[in-house]
């Protein structure tokens, strides 16, 4: 296969800059964070968007919804960094106190903003909601900063320039949080050269490879490159992202994209995309570009493969549905497998993956059909399919195959890694039939 050409998901970012070494920390705020009752995304998610664009979080602090535990915490963070970003503690209940913190640590004053008032009462008529007094606590901004309007919430981001340092101050809901980030934060910080405009990597998502196997295969392509190639690796579920870059600003953008394109000629049908899309997301682009469709059948993963695939966008296009059947009852009424297969193999085994992949797709009109069946837990038959024993069966307009995966874990994780290896199935098949040019779609795109 050409490289560049594994899929529509794989084209490069064109950009490059050297990379920031400034100082950025993030204090997540909230009891709920220490209690375990909600885990903290905006690390990751904040991480990963900082990452792209050439800076490395330097540090995260969670802390109480304490005022004093605030104080104390946002002091040290001032001290040490060029910008510091806070989430959480912007509502309007007593509970919500990160304004007041922060303006104490800054020794600023805060002020009464009639148009942030204005913007949330507009908010509270259109929701046909009544506006509470409590709720003029978001109006405050610091005397000397700027407001992030918020249209996904009441209270607005803030921002502070001071002392050469930055402080962004962010709403905790993460539906608020991220298009402030990617629409007002991250466009804000490029233009002061803090982080970069475009990317900062080159990321090449493989699947099916283990990490050492990768980079045995590939370091005679990074050691051509030398010593200003930086190479990171980050192992998944069947799954492992390298990254490449040039710290120090050595190997331009298109100089990277060149080895990665190296790369990408030897991994062949490995390289899932550059970049971060999900296998979901792959495999829904080459199932749309060839006008196919997909129906799931699943019984130890309760729905979770057919739910990989309600995250991706226009999904009604190409997704006919998912069937759960989880006793042996449900898989004879539903999808009409035999009683005597069912005796004869049990349900977990190659012949009822088939079957299942087989009838879900004529059930469902669907190209393609996917099924998973196994012991996640422990109710496997220890002898002959001990719990971690997983079919996974696949039915193309080419035919119909199984595959038995063994996997010691956890349940979920079990489960995790049976949907990782269907999708990862599915893409390489859809690979394959592109290839085959001689294949006329069967169907035509159906509507939603
Ligand atoms: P609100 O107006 O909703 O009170 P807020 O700015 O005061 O917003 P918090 O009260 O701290 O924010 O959190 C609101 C919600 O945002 C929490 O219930 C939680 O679901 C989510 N949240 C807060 N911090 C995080 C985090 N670090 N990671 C993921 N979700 C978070
Ligand atoms: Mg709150």
């Amino acid at each position: 296969m050409a490289d560049n050409d594994i899929s529509q998901t794989n084209s490069l970012p064109d950009q490059h800059l050297p990379v920031s070494s400034r100082h950025f920390e993030l204090l997540t705020l909230g009891d709920e964070l220490l209690l375990g009752l909600t885990a903290n995304t905006h690390l990751t998610w904040i991480g990963q968007q900082l990452g792209r664009h050439g800076v490395e979080l330097a540090r995260n602090v969670t802390a109480t919804d304490d005022a004093a535990a605030i104080v104390a915490e946002l002091r040290e963070s001032w001290a040490r960094s060029d910008v510091v970003i806070t989430t959480g503690g912007l509502g309007p209940t007593c509970d919500d106190r990160t304004r007041e913190a922060v303006a104490e640590v800054l020794g600023q004053k805060l002020v009464f903003d009639p148009e942030i008032e204005r913007a949330i009462a507009e908010r509270f008529v259109n929701f046909g909601r009544k506006m509470t007094p409590n709720n003029l606590k978001q109006a405050y901004r610091f005397e000397h900063g700027d407001v992030l309007p918020n249209e996904n919430g009441t209270a607005p981001g803030l921002w502070v320039e001071q002392d050469g340092k930055v402080l962004v101050m962010l709403p905790g809901p993460p539906n608020e949080l991220q298009p402030l980030f990617t629409e007002q934060v991250l466009p804000r910080l490029a233009r002061l050269g803090l982080v970069l405009e475009g990317e900062a990597y080159v990321q090449m998502r493989t699947a099916g490879v283990g990490e050492s196997a990768l980079e045995t295969k590939l370091q005679p392509i990074f050691d051509r490159a030398g010593d200003a190639l930086s190479v990171a690796y980050c192992a998944h579920p069947w799954q492992v992202d390298v990254r490449l870059s040039s710290p120090d600003g050595r190997l331009s953008m298109p100089e990277l994209q060149a080895v990665a394109a190296e790369c990408a000629a030897l991994l062949d049908e490995d390289l899932v995309c550059y970049g971060h899309d999900s296998l979901a997301k792959v495999d829904a682009d080459l199932l749309r570009a060839q006008d196919r469709t997909l129906a799931v059948a699943e019984s130890c993963t309760g729905g979770r493969l057919a739910n990989v695939f309600s995250d991706v966008s226009g999904v009604s296009k190409f997704f006919r549905g998912a069937i759960v059947c989880y006793c042996n009852d449900a898989k004879m009424q539903i999808l009409g497998v035999p009683e005597s297969l069912l005796e004869q193999h049990g349900a977990v085994s190659d012949e009822c993956a088939v079957a299942l992949a087989t009838s879900v797709a004529e059930t469902l009109e669907a190209d393609y059909g996917l099924a998973i069946t196994g012991y996640a837990g422990s109710c496997g038959d220890v002898k002959k399919n001990p719990a971690g024993t997983i079919f996974v069966g696949l039915h193309s307009p080419q035919g119909v195959w199984s595959k038995k995966l063994n996997y010691t874990a956890a349940r979920p994780m079990v489960n995790e890694r049976a949907i990782t290896v269907a999708l990862d199935w599915l893409r390489r098949e859809l690979l394959r039939a592109a290839s085959r040019a001689s294949v006329p779609p069967r169907r035509a795109n159906l509507a939603g």
